[in-house]
């Protein structure tokens, strides 16, 4: 479960680290960021400990998405945000800075600016296709 000796994740769910917590079950828990994109943005964790979307069991990651739902549906309630993503990150230049799975319930407001927009940029569909051909591939 939640044994990874450094993981700081694991730290909070042994209680060795305090965090603010919003929701916790037998799989998992859902505390405030410490270092907040905006007013409520939340994390939800697994207790089990995987590093990222590939290392995480389907339970593990089931449980996480019905929790983050559970509070996205919170969120949306009590503080009233234009919007909400859900995000989560897989390797540092994809932006992950904490190696235990974690999916981030983030409340957006109009012209917040949080740089996540890569904006709409037309594709070559001989291109997209090609791409996908090599994914659909390893879907088998
Ligand atoms: P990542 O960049 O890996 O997707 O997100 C990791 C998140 O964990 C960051 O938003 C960061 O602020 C948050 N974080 C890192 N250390 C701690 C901590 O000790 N406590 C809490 N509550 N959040 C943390
Ligand atoms: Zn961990």
């Amino acid at each position: 479960m939640h044994d990874d000796a450094d993981c700081i994740f694991c730290k909070i769910l042994r209680g060795e680290i305090p965090c603010i917590t919003l929701w916790e079950d037998e799989a998992t828990l859902a505390f405030m960021d410490i270092n907040p994109a905006n007013d409520g943005h939340a994390l939800v964790i697994p207790r089990e400990h995987a590093k990222d979307v590939h290392a995480v069991s389907e339970v593990a990651i089931s449980a996480t998405v019905l929790t983050a739902k559970r509070v996205a549906a919170a969120i949306d309630a009590a503080l009233k945000p234009d919007g909400i993503n859900l995000l989560q990150c897989n390797g540092p230049a994809a932006a992950q800075s904490v190696f235990h799975y974690h999916m981030h319930v983030l409340p957006r407001y109009e012209g917040d600016d949080l740089k996540m927009n890569w904006g709409m940029r037309p594709g070559d569909m001989e291109a997209i296709g090609k791409f996908a051909e090599r994914i659909r591939a390893e879907l088998g």
